[in-house]
């Protein structure tokens, strides 16, 4: 079986909820993975920072804004008076839940059940459309299924086992629909998997049926070979390996969830990106196998602090780098780039949540120096490092403030810390000296 995730554009308006429709629609029995519909999801976090500032108002006019906009949707999609009247009901019952919430007080508990209603609401409404067009679909609750750990990870035991007996028990039908990005934590609590967390959902529900293939139906043709919201001119990719795609993903390619192949690696199950506005489009596929090697697409990752730590005496004083790597370890923040000399060293963190304690406890033995408001400008392709062409990289050093470059910490990535007013530039000279020099 093959499982199929449409992101928030691809049910965000009437007409792309009817290509979806017409994609599915091939008679083959497939899971269908939903996003909430574009805007949805941040509508909502509106809605939760309204409480947390107090501001009931504000609340109140975003909710009947969406409220109108639900209903308009379901008039335009659900004809049949009786489906229609169900919709209404259940969209009704969502938003006065949500009218309740603005009057109470903020907690991390009532921003995820405040933030679950955009997947909960399109795939309730998706589920009657295909009944109404004589499409035979079941919705499986991801609550049901879906579930993290106390780390916050997938536990993909219980989403194994539950997933199967969740489809096993349900309503036989040709289309399983289910909410991405949702799901329960170790206490039961309604929770995500972070933002774009629905590409998450679809591979680990891949993974734990062995599905012959996931599908990522977004609103572009596949993964580009540069960020095409600051560059003009990109390409699709045909292919790209596991590795390359996690290494985009994870240096800020918005297509995929940065976790999104974790699962589906080990068995070998493609992920292939599709574009629901030209299905005929080939998309990237992405596998296990390398095509070629060199550099293969540019990605950007913003919100990076760097921090310089000076100690006159760090080669010689062992131990160092451990007392350092062990104060990032305590207060649970990653590290993405390091560069060291011999008398200072300089890492990135984008979670900078801890940063003042770091700071504090860092400034007991060196001297430090931040530098917000950076992006690592991130360069993947297959054996990057040994390929003929990736000098041509340094072509752009004249031309722009590099704060630092991590070379060599894996044959397919290459890392570039400019700060974010440069971004734009790096992208667009790399794109020049690169692709434009290929092509
Ligand atoms: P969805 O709502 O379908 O999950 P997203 O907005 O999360 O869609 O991801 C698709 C968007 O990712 C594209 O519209 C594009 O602007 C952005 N994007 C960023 N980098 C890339 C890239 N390298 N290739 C393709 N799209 C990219
Ligand atoms: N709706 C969620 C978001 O906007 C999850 C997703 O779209 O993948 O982040
Ligand atoms: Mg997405």
């Amino acid at each position: 079986m093959k499982v199929l995730k449409f992101g928030g554009t691809s049910v965000g308006s009437v007409e792309n909820i009817n290509n979806v429709k017409n994609i599915i629609n091939d008679g083959e029995q497939k899971i269908i993975v939903l996003s909430a519909m574009s805007g949805t999801t941040n509508a909502l976090v509106k809605i939760t920072n309204c409480i947390v500032n107090n501001e009931p108002n504000i609340a109140i006019e975003l909710i009947n804004d969406l409220h109108i906009q639900y209903f308009e949707t379901v008039d335009a999609l659900i004809s049949n008076k009786k489906l229609n009247k169900e919709t209404k009901a259940y969209v009704n019952n969502v938003f006065d839940v949500l009218v309740q919430y603005t009057y109470g007080s903020y907690s991390t508990q009532l921003e995820r059940k405040i933030v679950s209603q955009g997947e909960l609401l399109s795939t309730f409404i998706f589920d009657i459309y295909l009944r109404q067009e004589g499409i035979r679909s079941t919705l499986l609750p991801a609550l049901s299924f879906m579930r993290i750990d106390k780390t916050n990870e997938p536990d993909f035991f219980y989403i194994k086992q539950n997933f199967k007996t969740v489809i096993k028990n349900a309503a036989e039908a040709t289309i399983y629909i289910t909410q991405g990005f949702i799901c329960i934590d170790e206490h039961g609590e309604v929770s995500n998997l972070q933002r774009g967390g629905s590409d998450y959902t679809a591979t680990l529900i891949g993974a734990a049926i062995k599905a012959e293939e996931v599908q990522i139906w977004t609103d572009i043709d596949g993964m580009h070979n540069n960020d095409p919201r600051f560059v003009e001119h990109t390409k699709p990719i045909s292919n790209l390996s596991y590795e390359e795609a996690a290494e985009l993903a994870y240096f800020g390619a918005k297509i995929l969830h940065p976790q999104t192949v974790t699962p589906v690696k080990a068995d070998g199950i493609p992920v292939r990106l599709k574009n629901t506005m030209n299905p005929d489009a080939h998309g990237t596929l992405i596998t296990g196998n390398y095509t070629e090697n060199g550099i293969k697409a540019i990605a950007a990752k913003d919100n990076i602090t760097a921090i310089k730590i000076k100690s006159g005496r760090m080669l010689q004083s062992h131990g160092f780098l451990k007392k350092v790597f062990e104060i990032f370890e305590v207060f649970e923040t990653p590290i993405d780039m390091i560069t060291t000399s011999e008398v200072a060293i300089s890492l990135t963190i984008d979670d900078d949540r801890s940063l003042d304690k770091i700071v504090t406890e860092l400034e007991k033995f060196a001297l430090i120096d931040i530098d917000k408001n950076q992006s690592i400008v991130c360069l993947v392709g297959h054996s990057i490092v040994h390929h003929q062409d990736t000098f041509k990289l340094f072509q752009i050093l004249q031309d722009v403030k590099i704060r630092m470059i991590s070379y060599g910490g894996s044959n397919n990535n290459i890392s570039l810390l400019v700060p974010t007013y440069e971004k734009k530039a790096t992208l667009e000279r790399l794109q020049d000296y690169i692709f434009k020099c290929l092509a």
